[in-house]
């Protein structure tokens, strides 16, 4: 969703507060989609700080369905998002990516909801997913979910070191 940000420009001090939902249903990264299951409104304060410059801020809830790192069963992660924004209206669209870093957000005089919340999912992203802190994964030879059950594998063969161990217990028998 786009918000026209010509009313707010229109005198130095202006303020507005907006509540967008979101558009996007799912989260598409290089890493892979991650549906949203669920999506508060984002609530925007914009605010005029005089010199075509605008401070925008803004919160949200949203809950990412994101696999287990270790097991690959969904995980529902809650990503509490909340940021603060200056944007000077006066650069460049080239300008404004390399101050920011990031995608750019504002299209003329608009400022696209979706993108500036998608770049904040980004940087918010949880580096690690574990559906619970002792997961003790799928076994990598049969794919059992080794935490709702044990398989018959003969598990160590794959780990190298063991293997190794196991060849020096043969040989001096
Ligand atoms: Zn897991
Ligand atoms: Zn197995």
């Amino acid at each position: 969703m786009l918000i026209h940000l010509n009313d707010v420009l229109s005198c130095d001090g202006k303020v507005i507060f907006q509540t967008v939902d979101l558009e996007m249903d799912s989260f598409d990264s290089g890493l892979g989609s991650f549906p949203l299951i669920r999506k508060e409104p984002v609530e925007l304060t914009i605010t005029n700080l005089g010199e075509e410059k605008l401070k925008i801020e803004g919160r949200t809830e949203l809950a990412a369905v994101i696999p287990c790192d270790r097991c690959l069963e969904e995980v529902k992660t809650l990503l509490k998002l909340a940021f603060n924004k200056e944007v000077d209206m006066k650069q460049t669209a080239e300008g404004r990516i390399k101050d920011l870093d990031e995608t750019d957000f504002i299209i003329g005089y608009n400022l696209d909801v979706d993108k500036l919340v998608y770049s904040e999912i980004l940087v918010n992203w949880p580096m690690k997913t574990l559906c619970r802190e002792d997961c003790k994964g799928i076994c990598r030879k049969c794919g059992t979910n080794l935490n709702h059950g044990s398989c018959s594998c003969d598990t160590v063969e794959l780990d190298p070191r063991m293997a190794v161990i196991a060849e020096i217990f043969k040989n001096s028998n």
